[in-house]
């Protein structure tokens, strides 16, 4: 087979890729200037360069290569799938057996009463579509009334219109002179940084008591959803006190709200739970789902509809909602070969009882005696680790955000990704990571904190 991608050195590929392309979440000024990485090939849990560097992928590309790099089985189901039908629709009374199949599949993996499933292309779209199953099951229970959602500041749920809006980062919003209406925005539950001097727990009360104050200031007949995502990821991996979900779920059950768990970060074994909403014990009427879904080798998201949600919908008539590509063949053969491949292969068990655990110790006990390190979240195979100027007090630095990216350089140099977000350092590898890969992983997050912690005279 003949590869259909030129070969070039990194220099016109950046020459390229500076003329022709421009880049998401980025600043291509600066960007084109400086010339990007480009890189070329992975296998597991590496990725090489066009340099020929190899580097530790400690963040499953965009926590998303659930099941690592260079899996055959994946390319093999996407190979015969489009011999076989690559393509057709899902809209004028038709289906096709891979999205019979993985639909069968997710009921499976789902917990109970999760039995129906929307496709769509990504966490994005996963948000669009939840908004619109929410405002139509409300239609059909015959309260059309119910149209606020509630969502949360530094919450993450993607870069569509309505994505954007439901997500809470300012610097989003500040470039969308028009919003989605009837969005509102709660905050977050990130004791770290805005807890103050109350405990983990009654700050993690304070939060949820929030969203009661928002539906009663709104008005509970004129609110249809809460969403959220189990753990924050994008906003930097905050994992909220134990108190706050369950008294999430109690209000919206008190007034009737929906209740939407984000779950394109959490979804498919990230935290050694099939879904991150079950490590942190709550129900949610709806999942969206993406990245984990088909570990990033093709594009797909789905809503996952609880069936106490479902079935009203099913019974109203027209939805009148749809992609060109929803449930799409290919991408639902590469779903079904990943699927297996974390359930039948006990990747997701591993994760649990194995490396989840390995790696949230090994992390904690490295870093143990770094003074820039104040805490680190995290559960399965996700980590945050928050960055301050004074553990006891936890005492933010006023220029947090360029002490990230300065950690990052270090880890650029180092061969090591891994992720900056203000003034957390994240990570998040692919599922498949083995005890020895994560003790080179947090060893190279060692040594890149160690660096920047004495650049800063800590250590
Ligand atoms: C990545 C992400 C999204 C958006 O998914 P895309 O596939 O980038 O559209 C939505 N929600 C969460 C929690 C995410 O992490």
């Amino acid at each position: 087979m003949t590869h259909p991608i030129a070969q070039r050195t990194t220099s016109e590929w950046q020459q390229l890729d500076a003329a022709h392309h421009i880049h998401p979440f980025s600043d291509m000024g600066a960007l084109n200037r400086l010339g990007s990485r480009v890189i070329t090939r992975a296998q597991g849990v590496y990725l090489w360069d066009s340099d020929g560097n190899k580097i530790i992928d400690g963040m499953a590309g965009l926590w998303c290569v659930n099941v690592g790099y260079g899996r055959q089985e994946l390319a093999d189901a996407a190979y015969r799938q489009m011999l076989e039908l690559p393509y057709y629709n899902t809209f004028f009374k038709t289906t096709h057996p891979p999205i019979i199949e993985l639909s069968k599949l997710l009921s499976e993996i789902a917990p109970p009463g999760f039995e129906h499933f929307f496709y769509c292309n990504s966490g994005s779209e996963g948000n669009d579509t939840t908004l619109r199953v929410v405002y139509q099951y409300w239609a059909a229970m015959g309260k059309p009334g119910k149209k606020y959602v509630i969502s949360r500041k530094n919450g993450y749920h993607g870069s569509t219109m309505a994505g954007a809006t439901l997500g809470g980062m300012d610097y989003m919003h500040e470039q969308m002179p028009s919003k989605v209406e009837h969005i509102v925005h709660i905050n977050q539950p990130y004791w770290f940084g805005e807890g103050g001097t109350l405990t983990p727990e009654a700050f993690g009360r304070q939060c949820a008591a929030e969203l009661e104050q928002k539906i009663l200031e709104l008005g509970a007949d004129n609110v249809a959803a809460f969403i959220g995502e189990p753990f924050q990821g994008a906003g930097g991996v905050i994992f909220p006190p134990e108190s706050y979900w369950p008294e999430i779920q109690r209000i919206c059950r008190q007034y009737d709200v929906l209740l939407c768990a984000d779950e394109v970060i959490g979804g498919f074994g990230r935290t050694g739970e099939w879904f991150a909403h079950q490590h942190f014990g709550f129900e949610p009427d709806t999942m969206t789902l993406a990245k984990g879904l088909t570990s990033g080798y093709i594009p797909m998201g789905a809503v996952a509809i609880h069936k106490r949600i479902a079935q009203p919908l099913i019974d109203c008539g027209d939805f009148n909602h749809g992609l060109t590509y929803s449930g799409h063949p290919v991408a639902a053969a590469v779903a079904m070969a990943n699927l297996r491949i974390l359930r039948d292969g006990g990747v997701v068990a591993q994760v649990k009882t194995d490396t989840g655990p390995y790696f949230q110790q090994s992390l904690r006990q490295a870093l143990a005696d770094n003074p820039l390190v104040g805490e680190i979240a995290g559960q399965g195979l996700v980590a945050g680790m928050q960055l301050t100027a004074d553990k006891a007090s936890r005492k933010r630095f006023a220029n947090g955000g360029e002490i990230g990216l300065k950690c990052r350089d270090y880890c650029f140099k180092n061969n090591l990704i891994m992720r900056a977000t203000g003034d957390r350092m994240l990570l998040s590898p692919p599922l498949v990571m083995t005890r020895s890969e994560i003790d080179e992983l947090v060893d190279k997050a060692k040594h890149c904190l160690a660096l920047t912690a004495k650049d800063l005279g800590m250590m």
